[in-house]
Parts: C-alpha cells; structure tokens; sequence
C-alpha cells in the first residue's frame, strides 16, 4: 500500500523583509492550503510553475543601434486547459513578479469557472522611450521566440500594463504570418475588427461594479446611499467609478498619477473620463479639491477601490483605512500583511482574483467567439459576465463562510480546491 503524507507537510513560507509578489501570494496560499490539508505532493506540485522561459530579443533600435531586452513567458500550470494572462512591457519587472501573476491568473481562472490554467509574460523596457516601430518590432521578436508555447490550445496571450490593442494585433499577426493562416484566437484583447469581442474595454470595471454591489448588499448598503474612493483613474478605475455612479453610488474620491480629488457632493465621472480623454491624466482636474494620494485612501466611505497598482495598501497603512469594503481592481493591491489588520478591523476586502476577473472573463468569450468564428452582442457578453461574476461572488462568499475566513482565503481555497481535484482525478504522468 502507498503510504500517505501527513497532513501537515510543509514549512510555512518565511514571512520577507519587504514583501514580494510571489512571496505575498505564496502566504496566502499557505493559509488555504492549511484549511483544504493540502498533501505535500500536491502542494509542492500547485506551487511550482510548470515551465518559466527567459529569453533574449535583440532589436534593431531606430537609429541603426542593436539593444537586448530580455523577455519572459511563465506558465504556473495548465491543468484546467490552456494557459491564460496578459503580457506586460515594464522597465523594473522581474521573474518573481511574472511568476506571482501567472500563479494568480490560475487562481483567478478556477474562481471564475473558466477552463483556463494561468500564466503571465513581460518583456523588460520602458515604453516611454521606445517609438511605435521599436514596439512593434519587441513584440514581434517576444512572439517569435514563444511560437512552440503559445497556441489557442495551449498558451493565450492578452495585454496588461503598457500593452494594448494594437500590439495584440502585432502578436496575433506573427503567430499567423508563422502558422500559414489566420488564427485570432492566439491572444485576446485585439481590436474588435481583428476577432475582439464588445464589451471587452470595459468588463475588468464591470464585473468589479457587479462584485461591488453584492458585497454591499451583504453589509446593507444602498446603492443611493454609497460613498465610493477609487484609485487610479485608468481602464480599470475609470469604468468601475462610472459605472457604480450609473448604478447611484457617490464617487467622493478619484485619483491617478497625477494626483488625488475629493468632492463630498459626488465627483462627475462622465467629466472626468472627459477630461483624462483630451489631458491624458487628472492633472488640472476641477471637479474636485485636491487631496493626497494618502488621504484618498484614508477617505470616510463605504467602498474603497484600489484599481492603480500593487502593493498599496500595507501593514503601514491598513489601520487608518476607514473603507466598509474594499474592492480590489487592481491585482495585487493588498500585501499579506496587511490582511490580518483589515480582517480584525472588520473590512471587507473583495479579492484580486475575484473582483477584477470580469477581464479574463471576456477574454474567454473572445477565444470561444474566434473558435466558433460567430460573435456575440453586446447585451450577450454583459449577461453572461453579470451572471458569471454573481456565481463566483456567491461561491467565494459560502466558501469564506464554511471556513469561517476571510473572502481572498476563501477564494482561495475553492481556487486550489478545484485545480487540486482535477490533478487528482488526471493524475501524474510519467
Ligand atoms: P491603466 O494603465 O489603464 O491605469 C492605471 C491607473 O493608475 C492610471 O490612471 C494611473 O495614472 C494610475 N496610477 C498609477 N500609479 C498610481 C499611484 N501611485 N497612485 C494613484 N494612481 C496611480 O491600467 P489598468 O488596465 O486600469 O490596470 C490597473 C490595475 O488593474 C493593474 O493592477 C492591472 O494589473 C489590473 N487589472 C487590469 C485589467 C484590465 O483588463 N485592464 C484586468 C485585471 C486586472
């Protein structure tokens, strides 16, 4: 007979000096791992990423010089199907910031119910100093380099930070150029003319809108009684603040780079959109008085969205939080520490992985859309994510309940919960 492994198997992650995204998400798996009592196989198994590739892309700069970026591609696991997550161009990014997302991409697909494994790629460079032709000419090297492993069965590009349309369009042009034919469902988010899907632009803020409004539901916050703060004022922060204020929630508090605005009478958001439209950012912004970025997230509200960037709100910080719920647009904008201080504080965080899914979502739709090559409405794919996102808020919700957790733990552990089960029942190949 095989002899089983204990229960209890593993050390915990050490706890770092200064966190890193890895190590953030590894604590957090620990912690749901601990509940399911992971085996020790399994566990090592759903923490190691199955395939990380670096790789070199010498470019041809405009003014005839040769310069080396160097690229990355990691698949956490594809047990659940293809692997799934956006491409990002960042001057500082580092492997271990590439190996947290794709984890956190397989985390968010098995919440979502989207059979989809996770990954995640960047290239390290600094759009702001790369003309249009040197981007394009990066992207189409980086896909060369990964045509074994990307695939609309195997591995599926998408964008994230400082990655867009247009260069999806390079990504799916390229792979097709080297397969002989036309094949969108390579990567998602591609403009609507290449195989995009509507409603695409706006499903990360639209489902963080949905999640939003359940959690509020749950403390018994109308909507017409609900003062929202967001930060960052991008894709993601912009559509969810629009959106809440369709719904008639008061956005008292916006931000970007730029700077931070409070309006106690409710900030225009339509106004707003407007104004970064023609100024590219809030600076100048009069819909508001200024405020730091600091205050904006310390405002007295009900909801506070950060939807900026990772890692903003820390053991330094969670104190003075005033927020009721906390909805994370963002990925990654709560380091570990800071959870038990939000959790004793009685906030009510709605994780990354749940709250900013709709964007994967409607990549799914896009993938299923080019693979049928029959494309939805509008209508369409805002009914389906609506009832997708409410599923997976109403499961993280029961799931947090049965183990007595916060809702990021119980999320994950019906994340890991699923992918483990599947491993399981597929087995390991050898
Ligand atoms: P974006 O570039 O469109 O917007 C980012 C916004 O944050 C900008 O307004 C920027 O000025 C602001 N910002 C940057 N640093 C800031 C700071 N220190 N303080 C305040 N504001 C700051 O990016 P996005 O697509 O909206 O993505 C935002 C976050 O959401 C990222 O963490 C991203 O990974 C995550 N996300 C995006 C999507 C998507 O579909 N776009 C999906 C899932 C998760």
């Amino acid at each position: 007979m095989i002899e089983q492994p204990p229960a209890v198997y593993h050390e915990p992650t050490p706890i770092p000096d200064k966190e890193n995204p890895f190590e953030s998400m590894m604590r957090r798996f620990d912690i749901a791992a601990e509940i399911l009592g992971l085996e020790a196989g399994l566990y090592n198994y759903l923490k190691t990423p199955a395939k990380q590739m670096i790789i070199s892309i010498p470019i041809q700069m405009d003014d005839g010089r040769i310069e080396i970026f160097e690229g990355y591609r990691v698949i956490h696991n594809d047990i659940l199907g293809p692997s799934k997550g956006g491409i990002r161009y960042s001057p500082d990014v580092t492997l271990d910031e590439v190996k947290a997302l794709a984890a956190w991409m397989t985390w968010k697909c098995a919440v979502m119910n989207i059979p989809f494994g996770g990954a995640k790629g960047a290239v390290r460079c600094d759009v702001t100093k790369l003309t249009k032709i040197e981007i394009e000419k990066i992207t189409r090297r980086y896909t060369s380099n990964l045509l074994d492993v990307f695939g609309p069965d195997r591995d599926i590009p998408a964008p994230d930070m400082n990655t867009n349309e247009q260069i999806m369009a390079w990504v799916m042009d390229t792979y097709s150029m080297h397969m002989r034919r036309t094949e969108t469902a390579v990567v998602t988010g591609k403009p609507l003319i290449l195989g995009g899907s509507l409603g695409r632009r706006e499903a990360t803020g639209r489902g963080c809108m949905i999640v939003t409004l359940g959690a509020m539901e749950k403390l018994g916050i109308r909507a017409k009684d609900a003062k929202i703060a967001v930060q960052g004022f991008g894709n993601v922060g912009s559509v969810t603040a629009q959106l809440l204020a369709e719904q008639g929630c008061k956005i008292v508090g916006i931000s970007d780079v730029s700077g931070a605005y409070y309006n106690a009478k409710g900030i225009d958001t339509v106004k707003a959109i407007e104004y970064v439209g023609k100024n590219r950012t809030l600076a100048g912004f009069k819909g508001g008085d200024t405020i730091s970025q600091d205050e904006l997230l310390e405002l007295e509200c009900d909801v506070l969205v950060p939807a900026a960037k990772e890692e903003q709100i820390t053991a330094a910080n969670a104190s003075r939080i005033r927020a009721k719920i906390i909805s994370e647009g963002a990925n990654g904008p709560t380091d570990a520490s800071a959870d038990p201080i939000l959790q004793e504080r009685g906030i009510l965080v709605i994780p990354d992985i749940l709250a900013n899914a709709g964007g994967v979502t409607v990549s799914y739709f896009e993938w299923a859309q080019d693979r049928a090559g029959y494309f939805w409405t509008l209508d369409r794919v805002n009914r389906r994510l609506e009832r997708m996102m409410r599923q997976s808020f109403d499961a993280v919700y029961h799931s947090a309940a049965t183990y007595n957790t916060t809702l990021r733990i119980g999320a994950y552990v019906l994340a890991i919960d699923k992918v483990a089960k599947t491993l399981k029942i597929r087995g390991i190949y050898a």
